[in-house]
């Protein structure tokens, strides 16, 4: 994999005067969220894949972000917790490189379930069923933690020195 940390993405919207989707989540922000999530996906691999990202906060309060992948599709849902912007850029992208390997873990821990859980039966299922998943968890960040330092960061301002009302379609800057 190679650095392209200089390389921009587009993004699509409108900076300032944005509606609020919830406290600490502008419409641009989220429109930021959205390209660079589009961006990560592209750089690690899932090109095929689509996402729709929630405009809805994650639920868990432990949760940095959630994935969950649609079921016969290559497509799954992401959603991201309340103070997603005060979190520091490489954790951000951290997180969303770990969201995303789950597109490629979650065949073989599906699979991996169903064929456990007859085997082991229902009074040790619940066990082996905890154990599997932070197997899981675990190679999903011990590969996201190699990965993510050679992507990009989500850089994208967070603040309001943009032109009032005009569409903002250029690369994102860092605010100085
Ligand atoms: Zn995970």
């Amino acid at each position: 994999m190679v650095a392209r940390a200089g390389r921009r993405h587009p993004v699509y919207g409108t900076r300032t005067q944005s509606p609020a989707i919830w406290h600490g989540m502008n419409e641009y922000e989220f429109a930021c969220l959205c390209t660079y999530v589009r961006a990560m996906a592209d750089e690690v691999g899932l090109r095929d894949w689509t996402f729709t990202i929630m405009r809805e906060p994650a639920k868990g309060d432990d949760l940095g972000a959630e994935i969950t992948v649609t079921y016969g599709r290559r497509h799954a849902n992401v959603s991201v917790c309340r103070d997603w912007n005060s979190l520091p850029d490489h954790e951000r992208r951290h997180i969303v490189v770990h969201e995303l390997l789950h597109c490629f873990t979650n065949a073989p821990h599906m699979r991996t379930e169903v064929m456990l859980e007859d085997l082991v039966g229902a009074a040790v299922w619940p066990v082996v069923e905890a154990s599997l998943r932070m197997d899981m968890e675990h190679v999903t960040d011990a590969i996201a933690s190699a990965l993510a330092k050679h992507l990009p960061l989500p850089e994208w301002i967070v603040g309001d020195d943009m032109p009032i009302g005009e569409p903002w379609v250029g690369p994102v800057e860092r605010a100085t």
